[in-house]
């Protein structure tokens, strides 16, 4: 329901991105990319916001790990930069995934 109290599809997608979301005052607004599948968009937002649960990042909730290092190399700790930037083991699993989808990522 909208604000006019009239039910529509799009007032019901919006209030289930809402909640999906976590949408907060003061997160940065979702740019919906209408080509790309939805929790590919959500996973991009969540990197950008640094919510996605690398081991860096749990490791600052307190959660108990044996280590935090990158379970591809290990020898860096992983983060969203190291998992989606600087990981030479990642880079060759998005080279594959990019052959994959004929897609060019250079
Ligand atoms: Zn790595």
């Amino acid at each position: 329901m909208d604000v006019s109290g009239v039910y529509t599809t799009k007032s019901m997608a919006n209030l289930i991105d809402c909640i999906k979301l976590e949408t907060h005052s003061s997160y940065p607004k979702t740019t919906r990319n209408k080509g790309l599948p939805q929790k590919v968009d959500i996973s991009v937002w969540r990197a950008l916001l640094r919510r996605l649960p690398t081991r860096s990042e749990l490791d600052k909730h307190e959660i108990d790990l044996d280590t935090i290092l990158c379970p591809l190399c290990n020898t860096n700790v992983e983060s969203v930069e190291h998992i989606l930037i600087n990981c030479q083991e990642a880079a060759k699993i998005w080279e594959l995934l990019a052959k994959w989808w004929n897609a060019n990522i250079a």
